[in-house]
């Protein structure tokens, strides 16, 4: 047999080429899984802190290749979604931060910062309305799939006044100034690309009504952010945020129980931290 061997010249040099392959392959794998238990441990619940140590030693999200069944695929996007936009901007680290602090008063589901975005910004449009004295007519408030909404009732105006019209940019303001005041990225200088949406409505109620529309859409949005910025109200936001993306629904009654609440919280910890 050993002739047998012999008789082949090239089989030693193949054998040592397979062996080769075999070996590279073999650390292929080996680094996949580092990686792969890197990106679980990095993932599954991101520590901003080890994030950030991640940025500093230069891994990029972009080299992490995720592995694994189906089911688990999604959560691993999300996740992979999350730490690429963390990465891009180390900014929203310290949102995370807060992100996590919520998501252990989250119970047993993923927290979705997405869905959070969404949560915030409706629950920014309904404490505006209460703000401004019209939780009356808010009939429920949503979030479904990706999106959200606050259905108010308002018989149609033919000629507001000019208090109306103040209030309805106001209301419509609220959303994006709650999502710019809980640190996400949003342009609140922008105009209206869409005929539709909040922007949309903010230009077309000031053109239609308002003497000098330009001016008057600013300072509003200024007004806006000055009555949705002390603490209390973030609180309250954030009260009602984390309720919406608990139940999904809430109609009137139930947002004022939250705020009632959430207004209790507010000054026990206010007791809590005076002399
Ligand atoms: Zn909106």
């Amino acid at each position: 047999m050993m002739t047998g061997a012999k008789a082949h010249p090239g089989h030693g040099s193949r054998t040592e080429t397979q062996i080769e392959r075999l070996r590279q392959t073999a650390m292929k794998y080996r680094r996949l899984m580092e990686r792969e238990r890197e990106a679980k441990a990095l993932f599954a619940i991101t520590d901003p802190r080890r994030i950030a140590k991640l940025r500093r030693e230069g891994i990029n999200p972009f080299d992490i290749q995720v592995h694994c069944d189906r089911d688990e695929e999604r959560l691993w996007y999300r996740h992979l979604r999350l730490y690429r936009r963390l990465w891009f901007h180390p900014e929203a680290l310290a949102i995370h931060a807060e992100f996590l602090a919520l998501a252990k008063q989250w119970k047993g589901r993923e927290f979705d910062v997405d869905l959070y975005r969404v949560a915030v910004h409706e629950a920014g449009h309904a404490i505006m309305a209460v703000l401004l004295n019209q939780l009356d007519e808010v009939k429920h408030m949503a979030i479904r799939g990706s999106g959200g909404h606050v259905v108010m009732m308002k018989p149609p105006e033919p000629r507001p006044s000019r208090q109306q019209v103040e209030q309805d940019i106001m209301f419509s303001w609220g959303g994006d100034v709650a999502v710019s005041l809980f640190g996400y990225p949003v342009d609140l200088d922008a105009r209206p690309v869409r005929t539709r949406g909040d922007r949309a409505q903010i230009f077309s109620l000031a053109r239609k009504h308002l003497d000098e529309p330009e001016k008057s859409i600013w300072k509003l949005r200024d007004q806006t952010m000055r009555m949705l910025a002390p603490k209390k109200v973030r609180g309250q936001i954030q009260a009602l945020a984390l309720a919406l993306l608990r139940e999904g629904k809430l109609n009137r009654s139930e947002i004022k129980v939250i705020l009632n609440e959430s207004q209790a919280q507010h000054e026990v910890r206010k007791r809590a931290t005076s002399p």
